[in-house]
């Protein structure tokens, strides 16, 4: 039997969330009920804060300023369990440990990866390119364009890749630079033959009309392969001049920790997990967002799949440890994603239905800001 509160403490299961990822909000938010019910919870992250990707292109264009955009995602974690600042390189499931880049060790019963997603290596980078992920790069691309304006330069900006997030970019950029009444252009240069690729061919036609309504000049079936001294290489051999580069080609699963530790991974290189959300390697060890593959599959890399595993993801923690029953994840089959345009419009898209308007706008406007209420905004 313990005696002191080291022995007590010492036999409180351990949960360990590695990555504060918006899969890990709603244990986060509850790690004082972990805590009464006899849990031990750490969370480990390289940040104290969790940038909210759904205003993040908002931060671009200064709608909301980065302070709005994040979540003290320490702050959840210490209301009932414990931070560490770090970052994970890899996980010894035999020992039970993560072990962080510095040498560090934690020590886990179960754990639960959110460890998000990333911009494809062979994406190059240099001071003037910057990549879309981690989102908190919007702050230095408002910095940057702003920068411009002071400096009084016409701008250029150059936004490769026409998926959803460089759609965002491309418009809550000229909505800064229109609102700041000097000159600019940007250009968006686009692999496929039509932006918004995945999307309903009605979506595709609104976006491009109303992208060049603004004024930005979209190239599609132009893809870029190299960047340096100010101009974009294209594979057919054009060049595309620019003081700044946004990088929106795509995201992949962050997957080098479980790949670094022989955990199996899917296609998409993340995490390969049941029903469940286990691994299928080690019932110990749970994963949610954008990097896992959920039975050897690549889920659309949205916020709203992360979100809605949450519930089960903290579920099935507990039940993994106490040996209660797991609850499987089930993907939602239609979503609704509103794109931010900056200039108090936006266009919404849900399955076939297409609707581009100041409503739209309110409506995104509405449910992020009562997203982050619920982690209570955040100094
Ligand atoms: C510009 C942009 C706009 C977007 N807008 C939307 C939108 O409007 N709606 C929507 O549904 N989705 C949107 N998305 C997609 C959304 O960002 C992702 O689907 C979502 O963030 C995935 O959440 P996650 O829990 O997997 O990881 P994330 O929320 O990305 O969090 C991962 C966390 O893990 C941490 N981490 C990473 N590596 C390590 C490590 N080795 N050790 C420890 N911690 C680590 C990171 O620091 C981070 O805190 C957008 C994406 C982009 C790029």
């Amino acid at each position: 039997m313990p005696t002191t509160a080291r022995e007590r403490a010492a036999q409180r299961p351990k949960i360990v969330l590695a990555g504060g990822g918006h899969a890990h909000l709603h244990t986060l938010r509850r790690t004082a009920d972990l805590s009464r019910r006899g849990f031990e919870v750490t969370l480990v992250n390289p940040s104290p804060y969790l940038y909210y990707s759904g205003m993040a292109t908002g931060v671009v264009s200064g709608v909301y300023t980065p302070e709005e955009d994040r979540i003290n995602v320490r702050r959840l974690a210490e209301a009932g369990g414990s931070f560490v600042e770090g970052r994970i390189r890899t996980v010894h499931p035999q020992d039970r440990a993560l072990v962080l880049e510095d040498g560090r060790t934690v020590p886990y019963d179960a754990v639960s990866f959110c460890l998000g997603s990333t911009t494809p290596r062979e994406a190059t980078r240099n001071d003037d390119v910057f990549p879309v992920k981690p989102v908190e790069n919007a702050a230095e691309v408002n910095r940057r364009l702003r920068h411009a304006r002071d400096s009084n330069r016409f701008v250029k900006l150059l936004v490769v890749g026409g998926g959803a997030a460089g759609c965002e970019v491309a418009a809550n950029a000229l909505a800064l630079l229109e609102r700041q009444g000097r000159g600019g252009e940007v250009i968006m240069a686009e692999r496929s033959g039509s932006l918004l690729g995945g999307a309903s061919a009605r979506a595709r036609r609104s976006i491009e009309a109303y992208l060049e309504r603004r004024g930005v000049r979209v190239l599609t079936n132009t893809e870029v392969v190299s960047y340096g001294s100010g101009r974009a290489r294209t594979a057919d051999g054009r060049l595309l001049p620019y003081d700044l580069v946004v990088l929106a080609v795509g995201i992949e699963a962050n997957g080098g920790v479980f790949r670094a530790s022989g955990l199996p991974v899917g296609p998409c290189g993340g995490l390969w997990v049941d029903r469940t959300l286990r691994s299928v390697a080690d019932g110990r060890i749970l994963g949610g967002g954008d990097g896992i593959s959920y039975r050897g599959l690549g889920l659309p890399k949205l916020g709203v799949f992360a979100i809605r595993q949450g519930p089960i993801l903290y579920h099935n923690i507990q039940a993994v440890l106490r040996d209660e029953p797991l609850r499987g994840y089930e993907p939602q089959k239609r979503f609704l994603y509103v794109l931010n345009f900056g200039d108090g419009t936006g266009l919404a898209v849900y399955g076939p239905l297409v609707w581009h308007g100041r409503l739209a706008w309110k409506l995104k406007n509405h449910i992020d800001r009562r997203f982050m209420a619920e982690y209570d905004g955040n100094p």
